[in-house]
């Protein structure tokens, strides 16, 4: 059902809607309809609605005494000087870090290898403090402390210089065994805060894996790639030519995931592809 050019709505209850002259207008999917990768979202809003009733006032990573200012954060000024660290000159497409004169706008490996998506935006690096904020993110009852970073990116994360203002908010997914074996799925959760913060769509099951893949960490960039190498659907449920879409992830380390995603997104009709996440990895395996 790509490629609609007047509104209608599917017997599934989603409503996409495509003027003439404008792209597509996007509206997600409920939220519960996507099973097992939307525990995260259900928890967040519970969590967002009854935050202040259920929890104390305090910061979602160190756990301080914090009242934040409407709308903000969870997260102490403390917390925020330890994560939001001058990034230095980064590749324009993966986000690299570059040297001081190195006088190109991307990187050795990015003139090399063709990644697929647009850009990557990231908090910070994969160090320190924020490597923390990722494992606790990942770990049992990360979910707050994913929403409060969700916000913080969408606050902070600047577009130049590509400067794509996106349509919509996609999670990378998380395989329902993974996600299972995990009991978290924090690229969702990061999806669904962004998704409350800009009020940008989030349709969180137009990206989703067709198989499980092994796990990239001890592959080489190389067998990275083929591992992941169709893995991804894209639902024939959205319209998405011409959208601009934000990926979003925790962790980029060689990009092969963000761009075979991006691959598969691109395919369906997205215009551009750029993934926003919490941390990038330092160098390549
Ligand atoms: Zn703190
Ligand atoms: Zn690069």
């Amino acid at each position: 059902m790509n490629g609609q050019d007047v509104p209608y709505s599917s017997i599934s209850g989603v409503v996409i809607m495509a003027a003439k002259d404008e792209p597509v207008l996007y509206v997600a999917e409920p939220f519960w309809r996507d099973g097992w990768s939307d525990l995260g979202h259900g928890f967040v809003e519970w969590w967002q609605a009854g935050s202040e009733l259920l929890f104390p006032p305090c910061c979602a990573f160190c756990d301080a005494d914090f009242v934040p200012a409407a709308g903000e954060p969870h997260l102490c000024p403390s917390c925020l000087s330890r994560i939001l660290r001058p990034l230095g000159s980064l590749c324009q497409r993966c986000a690299m870090q570059l040297p001081e004169v190195a006088g190109e706008p991307v990187c050795s490996g990015c003139q090399q290898s063709r990644l697929r998506f647009d850009q990557v935006l990231p908090l910070g690096f994969y160090r320190d403090d924020l490597r923390q904020v990722v494992l606790q993110m990942k770990a049992w009852r990360g979910e707050p402390l994913a929403a409060a970073i969700g916000k913080l990116m969408v606050e902070r994360l600047d577009p130049r210089p590509v400067d794509v203002t996106p349509d919509l908010v996609v999670p990378m997914p998380m395989h329902w065994q993974r996600h299972m074996s995990r009991g978290t799925n924090s690229p969702a959760s990061l999806a669904w805060s962004m998704h409350l913060a800009s009020d940008l769509p989030s349709p969180v099951s137009l990206l989703s894996y067709r198989r499980n893949i092994k796990k990239q960490g001890m592959l080489s960039s190389a067998e990275r790639l083929r591992n992941v190498r169709g893995a991804f659907r894209v639902s024939t449920s959205y319209a998405i030519k011409g959208a601009r879409v934000l990926l979003v992830d925790d962790v980029l380390t060689t990009g092969a995931t963000a761009s075979e995603a991006a691959r598969e997104l691109k395919k369906a009709g997205a215009a551009s592809v750029v993934v926003a996440v919490v941390a990038r990895a330092i160098g390549r395996p």
